[in-house]
């Protein structure tokens, strides 16, 4: 083969690669379906566990939603934790819509704040439900990982992950609506379910 094909080669190689759009996805309330106001997982789980009737305020931090300290959050987490990230159901048509983009040569990175030593129950409740992804990463820092892992195009429910990705990076962000999220304003596109997140990826991307 000569250098000069050889060459073409390597052109036509980057080309490909750069042509695979890679899109962040975040996992809880974006692929996993918590539920909202009385119905959420999450809440449902504190009020039993610590005999409350309901939040004290609609925000994101279980301390301040429920008036508990840090070691009660980190008790509850430890004692219903696992036990919730097994049972929540995951939104409906999220794998659906995460398969066609992968037939159309997405790269799905999924961007957890998980720790990571929430991995294997994340790895089998992706496995159980099926749905695809190309990574998994465990990190607080997401715009960091956007940076890194080229990322063009994010999806969260925590505004607090979205506006340094947005200011910093200026790729288009998603907002899955939530109750915690819903005082808080920013340069993001509210959506509400995996059909809103197909459209808005195929007007913004495609
Ligand atoms: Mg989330």
């Amino acid at each position: 083969m000569s250098l000069f094909m050889l060459e073409c080669i390597v052109i036509f190689v980057d080309e490909v690669i750069n042509m695979t759009k890679r899109i962040g996805v975040d996992i809880d309330a974006v692929l996993t379906d918590e539920g909202r106001g009385e119905e959420n997982i999450w809440h449902s789980n504190i009020c039993k566990h610590f005999d409350l009737t309901e939040r004290i305020d609609n925000v994101y931090d279980f301390r301040d939603a429920y008036g508990l300290s840090s070691e009660e959050v980190e008790e509850f987490i430890a004692a219903k934790g696992l036990k919730i990230f097994r049972e929540v159901p995951p939104r409906p048509r999220c794998k659906e819509v995460l398969s066609d983009l992968k037939e159309k040569d997405y790269n799905i990175i999924l961007v957890t704040a998980r720790p990571a030593e929430n991995n294997t129950v994340t790895l089998e409740w992706l496995e159980k439900h099926q749905i695809p992804f190309d990574k998994l990463i465990h990190s607080e820092e997401k715009a960091d990982v956007c940076k890194k892992e080229d990322i063009e195009f994010f999806i969260d429910d925590n505004p607090k992950h979205l506006i340094p990705i947005r200011e910093f990076l200026r790729i288009p962000v998603l907002l899955m609506n939530m109750d915690h999220n819903q005082g808080i304003s920013g340069e993001f596109i509210r959506v509400d379910n995996w059909t809103d997140i197909e459209k808005h990826i195929s007007e913004i991307l495609e």
